[in-house]
């Protein structure tokens, strides 16, 4: 079964062909990171825009790359939310259309969903059941993952996700968006020892995250800092912000695996790309003999390959069914994807 994938639900145009028999056939990416940069953040009408340029070209892209044309696709997947309502519209309306056109079945796939599947496209995937840490620009969730669709939040985050701390701790320190990949690049050149920054909700004795208050301590050094704030001072703040973070990330996904009983954790999402974090996670997982999976670097942040293999594995397992009728749902909790 060859399932084309829509990814459109802020900034990057994602488009994919996974084959449940073959794997990942084609896959590309268009990312407006380099438009949205002069305004400090995703201007959500340019977003809409920009996907109606990039999605026929790259659709018509992952054919060729793949060797196929339209009439090999068996299914068309897209995201239908959470997101930008614009932009999933985007994406929605050409998956449906295109669908229609070719009377074929669709999947309205969760982005989150997509993001948390996206492990299960390397070699040697981990199997059901696992713990998932969704780790985002919008999400910081920990998850027990029993089978595709069925998912209990373990843990949340209180008020920021991960990566919007990481992008405002980018801003106060001059960075440019994303700041995630420009903090850690940061952070590399600075040292330990010169800030304490607080660990927030590590000994909370829950599984969930609060991130807001870290993002208030570095602004309040930096303003304290404000007229010595040189490059070694800011590569000193980014080094300590990033132990901040991935300390708490690392001791609540093993909390999950101990109180789970679980030995094998994925981890998905954007900052899931953090080279830090990985170390921490990969050290902490071996002395427990527990096993850490992550998606392939490219796959951690948006794309279209995640939305294609979720769809097909829903549809493969018949869990949706389509009528044509759309609608986006830019708020949708992906506790509401698992059935009582
Ligand atoms: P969501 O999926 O929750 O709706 P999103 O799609 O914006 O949000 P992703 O595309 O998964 O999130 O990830 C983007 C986030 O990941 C940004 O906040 C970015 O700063 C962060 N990020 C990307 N690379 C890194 C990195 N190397 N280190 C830390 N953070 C990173
Ligand atoms: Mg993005
Ligand atoms: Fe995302």
């Amino acid at each position: 079964m060859l399932i084309l994938g829509v990814e459109s639900s802020c900034d990057e145009t994602g488009l994919a062909l996974y084959d449940t028999e073959q794997g990942l056939l084609s896959h590309a990416l268009h990312s407006q990171i380099d438009m949205h940069a002069a305004y400090g953040g995703v201007v959500p009408e340019l977003a809409s825009r920009d996907h109606i340029r990039r999605a026929l070209p790259l659709t018509r892209h992952v054919l060729e790359t793949a060797g196929k044309s339209l009439q090999d696709i068996d299914g068309i997947a897209y995201t239908q939310g959470p997101g930008l309502s614009g932009a999933l519209l985007v994406g929605t309306s050409i998956a449906e259309s295109l669908a229609f056109s070719l009377n074929l079945p669709t999947i309205g796939v969760h982005h989150l969903e997509g993001h948390l599947l996206a492990p299960l496209l390397e070699p040697d995937p981990p199997e059901f059941p696992f713990v998932a840490l969704l780790v985002s620009g919008g999400h910081t969730q920990l998850m027990r993952v029993s089978a595709i669709g069925d998912y209990e939040l373990l843990g949340d985050t209180l008020d920021d996700a991960a990566g919007e701390a990481f992008d405002k701790t980018a801003k106060l320190l001059g960075l440019s968006y994303p700041g995630g990949p420009a903090v850690s690049k940061l952070a590399a050149q600075g040292q330990a020892g010169t800030y304490q920054l607080p660990r927030p909700m590590l000994n909370s004795g829950d599984l969930n995250f609060s991130f807001s208050g870290l993002k208030t301590a570095v602004l309040t050094l930096v303003n304290q800092q404000r007229d010595t704030l040189d490059d070694t001072a800011r590569a000193n703040i980014a080094y300590e912000f990033q132990e901040a973070v991935t300390e708490v990330l690392t001791k609540k996904c093993m909390d999950a695996l101990r109180k789970t009983g679980m030995k094998q954790l994925i981890v998905s999402g954007g900052v899931g790309a953090n080279a830090r974090l990985r170390e921490r996670l990969n050290e902490a997982a071996r002395r427990r003999h527990y096993h850490v999976h992550y998606p392939r670097l490219e796959f951690c942040t948006d794309n279209g390959a995640m939305i294609a293999f979720a769809g097909a594995m829903r549809m493969q397992q018949k869990m949706q069914e389509s009528d044509h009728s759309f609608t986006v749902r830019p708020r949708w909790d992906l506790a509401e994807l698992t059935k009582p």
